[in-house]
């Protein structure tokens, strides 16, 4: 590779990393395996060696990455929270003992797990807990004191008031939780997360404390960042003084003297990783003395006075029997490999996602296959690549045709996903519904994914507009549920009719149209019937959408299926307007007609009668069918009759639809 090619390389390089780690320090959703991500890392580390003249000060070897976001405010780490570097041999330990021996003598080093959790700082002042924040860009971290609050194994008070202290730890997720979060996850049909250290990460950094509460972190402390009023000399010293304070320090850390006996400590974790209640991704070697450290000092990013060993992920082989065609909410074919059983990890493995046709062509799959198979993160089992193919067999491909309705299955262009696009399809019912009755959709209270089987397959409803339809006997009448219940469930689905717009619109479950996209169309266009109509040059327009994203909503609603899907939420009442001002973020609900019944008459112009009467409850006030002293104003349309005369005689404001909606603004 010449200097050209290298150069391109390295920007490539540095363009890939830095999106697979915004993925993963800001949105805690990796979208590579580490090991994967880890040779990116490497590869542009040779390359910045082979060519200095490469080397950046922003590049991904200089500084340590991670995640500041606004939610939180700012800490400014008064020691740094430094990385490490990362080796994956043991020839790479023997290197990193003998850089030490160049600048220090006989050192003593600590080996400990390393915990695949994040990196956060807690702070005591006289033997409180003050502070405690995430690693961030390790100058700078996020404040999470109050998430932090809630794990149990962070001592709130020390056991003697030292003046002041800072330790570094890591916060995890125990594999149990791990696993019973994911299926809480999978259940509520919300995306899981990927391994245990996102999962802690994206609990912990939650605005919420209840939630990660819910979550059940723990912590490792792993370092003395600061300390006043004492002075310790070593690391081993240190962690026993941290334990005597009432932390909770990194598990079986053991001192060794020689390099080898480093190593086979190093080996010795790794053979029992799989049995511990926590992920580990490696081992850490420490300089024990703190005078030593000071000696060896410390890049931009990491310590020359540590190294951590990476294990590779475990791997075994096993045959193809067959491939499983699931379809998901948004219609997507997933395709899933059921393989010859096999222990991976510490449990046995019989299924994993094929993801999509591209994959399975990639990997040249046929059923029979002998294929190696690994777990990504120690915990979703992945297919790696083919060992040998089975004599004969064909390549597999996937159908075209959905598996469910029968319905063809498209490729759009760009996408990876087969598709079903028959929002009738039975798969994506479920899927669908849970989606409608979600608290960021049409938000109805108490329909989760256990009510809407229960619904489901009782026959009581096929698609949302069935809610609208529901009797209370029907209901009433389903397992264990009582009349309260019911009539709970009943009142939350009736209230969903005057949902705002955006929220009816998001509901639809439109790809690539989330709240906040639903949102821009229903300020924009006012009414569904206004979205239904535009152009994808007006939807495309509008500030805040992509192309895609026109493109999907205007294929939505070109479907007949679609169509038929509004007309018949219309048809069940529910509001399909914008509604004033949006329910601001924690801001108050506009009241404006509270205390006042209105009574509607005749046909108005634009809105149909339930529309008018969603408008009215949302902002407060009530209907009534017949004409009162009580009555506060009559909302006339056409062909108004006896109501209408009614409210003359009895002197009662009235009013046509224009002046209802200039009521509104
Ligand atoms: P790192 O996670 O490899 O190592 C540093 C961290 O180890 C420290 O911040 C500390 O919190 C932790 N640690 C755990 N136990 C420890 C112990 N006993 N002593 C000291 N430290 C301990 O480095 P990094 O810079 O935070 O991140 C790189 C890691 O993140 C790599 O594993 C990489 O694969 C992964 N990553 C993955 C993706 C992806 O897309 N899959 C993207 C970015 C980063």
């Amino acid at each position: 590779m010449d200097f050209q090619q290298a150069s391109r390389r390295v920007d490539e390089l540095r363009r890939q990393i830095s999106e697979y780690s915004r993925l993963y320090y800001e949105e805690d959703s990796p979208a590579i395996e580490d090991d994967e991500f880890d040779a990116l890392t490497r590869e542009l580390r040779q390359l910045e060696e082979e060519y200095p003249q490469l080397v950046t000060p922003d590049s991904y070897t200089q500084r340590v990455q991670g995640a500041v976001s606004n939610q939180f405010a700012p800490v400014r780490h008064e020691v740094p929270l430094e990385s490490l570097q990362d080796v994956f041999s043991y020839e790479e330990l023997r290197d990193f003992d003998r850089r030490v021996r160049e600048t220090v003598e006989e050192p003593v080093y600590v080996v400990e797990p390393k915990i695949d959790g994040l990196s956060i700082a807690l702070e005591y002042v006289d033997g409180r807990f003050v502070r405690g924040a995430t690693r961030g860009d390790g100058q700078t971290g996020e404040d999470v004191t109050h998430n932090l609050r809630t794990i149990r194994s962070i001592p709130q008070t020390l056991t003697r008031p030292v003046p002041r202290i800072i330790v570094r730890g890591e916060v995890y997720m125990p594999r149990e939780s791990f696993a019973a979060l994911v299926e809480r996850q999978e259940q509520a049909g919300e995306r899981p997360f990927k391994n245990p250290r996102n999962a802690a990460a994206g609990s912990l950094r939650q605005k919420d404390a209840a939630v990660t509460r819910t979550r059940n972190l723990d912590v490792f402390i792993f370092n003395l960042q600061l300390l006043e009023g004492e002075t310790v000399s070593s690391h081993a010293e240190s962690l026993e003084f941290m334990k005597a304070l009432g932390f909770s320090i990194i598990p079986f850390y053991s001192v060794h003297t020689s390099i080898d006996d480093v190593i086979a400590e190093v080996e010795r974790i790794g053979e029992k990783r799989r049995s511990l209640s926590f992920d580990i991704d490696g081992a850490v070697v420490k300089v024990n003395s703190f005078s030593q450290r000071e000696q060896l000092g410390s890049t931009a990013k990491f310590p020359k006075w540590a190294s951590a060993y990476k294990y590779p992920p475990e791997e075994k082989q096993t045959t193809l029997l067959d491939v499983e065609i699931n379809v998901g909410r948004t219609g997507v074919l997933t395709p899933t490999g059921v393989f010859e059983p096999v222990t991976l990890a510490g449990t046995t493995v019989s299924r994993a996602t094929l993801h999509n046709e591209d994959f399975i062509a990639e990997k040249g799959l046929a059923i029979g296959d002998t294929v190696v198979l690994r777990k990504a993160g120690d915990i979703i089992p992945e297919v790696v690549r083919v060992a040998a193919h089975s004599p004969g067999a064909l390549p597999y491909r996937m159908p075209h045709r959905c598996p469910s309705c029968g319905s063809e299955a498209v490729r759009e262009e760009g996408e990876a996903a087969l598709r079903c696009n028959n929002p009738e399809c039975p798969a994506q019912r479920i899927r669908n519904l849970i989606h409608f009755a979600s608290r960021d959709a049409m938000d109805i209270e108490g329909l989760g994914p256990a009510m809407i089987e229960q619904l489901v397959s009782a026959g009581l409803i096929r698609n949302a507009y069935d809610l609208y339809g529901l009797q209370r006997d029907e209901v009433v009448a389903l397992d264990r549920l009582g009349e309260k219940s019911a009539d709970n469930l009943l009142s939350a689905i009736e209230k969903s009719k005057s949902a705002d717009l955006f929220r009816v619109i998001f509901a639809l479950g439109i790809r690539h149209v989330g709240q906040k996209a639903a949102k821009l169309l229903a300020d924009h266009f006012g009414s569904m019937e206004a979205v239904m109509q535009a152009s994808l040059e007006e939807i495309g327009a509008i500030d805040g959408f992509g192309q895609i994203m026109a493109e999907s909503v205007v294929r939505f609603f070109a479907l007949p299926q679609s169509r038929h899907f509004v007309q018949q939420l219309r048809q069940a009442g529910v509001n399909m307007q914008r509604l004033g001002e949006p329910e601001g973020e924690g801001g108050e609900a506009d009241a404006r007609f509270a205390g006042m019944t209105f009574v509607l008459t005749g046909t108005l112009p634009t809105l149909k009668r339930s529309e008018a009467a969603a408008l009215i409850e949302r902002y407060g006030g009530k209907t009534s069918s017949s004409v009162s002293k009580k009555t506060a104003i009559v909302l006339a349309g056409e062909e108004a009759g006896s109501k209408l005369t009614k409210a003359q005689q009895l002197g009662i404001r009235i009013v046509n639809e224009e002046e209802f909606l200039a009521m509104l603004k």
